[in-house]
């Protein structure tokens, strides 16, 4: 699981504070380079290593910290709301159409996990007594509309697909059409891949958003690729402009750099992430939650 060993180590430098009745100002400082140090080898993006270690070290050199009876404790407490900030605060919830019929469109690099993940948040919306449908608008791979159509069957969704049409934006508009006409109440759009963002990927997916209009984009990134995942985002959100982040592979990612900088550096929230190959592996982020694992 991803921050083990940044959890390690911070519940280290935290247990030389706690262990101390009065703190110094040299005793903060040389906490917040271990701290600095650690965020670093976990892989997060150096800018928001040094803007989280100064806005730590500011507020606990205030002599409200610094003089009260536990010290340590409360520069516990400043790493943890840094942290639940960093990550975006609050759980960032699926915006839903007011009109009652929602749709999100999915995009990303290829083998983040999007069309798995299409699939586990199309199960995950059924729990939650949705009723969606998905659509595959991959024009380049036949493979990737089989696998589609596999992924619907696991998780009992029905899969929309259009295999001889040429053009992803009427595929997605006819899937709306079917979609609503047959009473579903969210469509999942699922979108070709490429192994790099590039002009005729993006072209493609703005031609798709204009079409339909997505109530979400959210983009699928893998964990464990760590600054490329953060990269990726900031490149996505650029050129097409995504509302959230879905994080797979976070099960196998041991360091968590990628999810403890998206947010800042792209300003969008991670919504969901991903731990594991199963179609139940997707849970909703929660930054307060994330931030108790990681200081135990
Ligand atoms: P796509 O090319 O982006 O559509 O990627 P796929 O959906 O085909 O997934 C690529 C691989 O990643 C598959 O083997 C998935 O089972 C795997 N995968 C997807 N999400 C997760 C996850 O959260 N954890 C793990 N461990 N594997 C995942």
């Amino acid at each position: 699981m991803a921050f083990e060993s940044l959890s390690d180590k911070l519940q280290g430098v935290f247990k030389k504070l706690k262990g101390k009745g009065v703190l110094t100002e040299a005793d903060i400082n040389e906490a917040m380079r271990e701290v600095k140090l650690a965020l670093l080898e976990a892989d997060v993006n150096f800018k928001v290593v040094k803007d989280f270690v100064s806005s730590v070290k500011e507020k606990s050199l205030g002599s409200d910290v610094l003089e009260s009876l536990t010290p340590g404790q409360q520069v516990i407490k400043i790493v943890n709301d840094e942290l639940v900030t960093l990550m975006g605060g609050a759980n960032s919830k699926l915006t839903y159409s007011p009109r009652g019929f929602t749709i999100f469109l999915m995009v990303g690099l290829q083998g983040t996990g999007k069309t798995t993940t299409c699939g586990k948040l199309a199960n995950y919306l059924k729990k939650n007594g949705k009723k969606p449908m998905l659509c595959a608008c991959d024009i380049y791979r036949p493979a990737a509309i089989d696998q589609l159509e596999v992924v619907g069957k696991s998780v009992d969704v029905p899969v929309f697909t259009m295999r001889e049409c040429r053009e992803p934006e009427i595929i997605a508009e006819k899937a709306v059409k079917e979609a609503e006409m047959k009473g579903y109440d969210v469509l999942i759009v699922d979108t070709a891949g490429r192994l790099q963002i590039d002009e005729a990927l993006m072209d493609e997916l703005v031609r798709v958003k204009k079409a339909i209009k997505p109530h979400e984009i959210l983009l699928v990134v893998d964990a464990m690729t760590g600054q490329d995942a953060v990269n990726a985002a900031a490149g996505f959100d650029e050129k097409l402009g995504i509302d959230g982040v879905i994080m797979t592979k976070l099960d196998g990612d041991a360091r968590g750099g990628a999810a403890l900088s998206v947010k800042q550096v792209t300003g969008k929230p991670i919504k969901f992430i991903g731990l594991g190959e199963k179609f139940d592996a997707l849970e909703p982020f929660h930054p307060e939650r994330m931030a108790s694992r990681i200081l135990g």
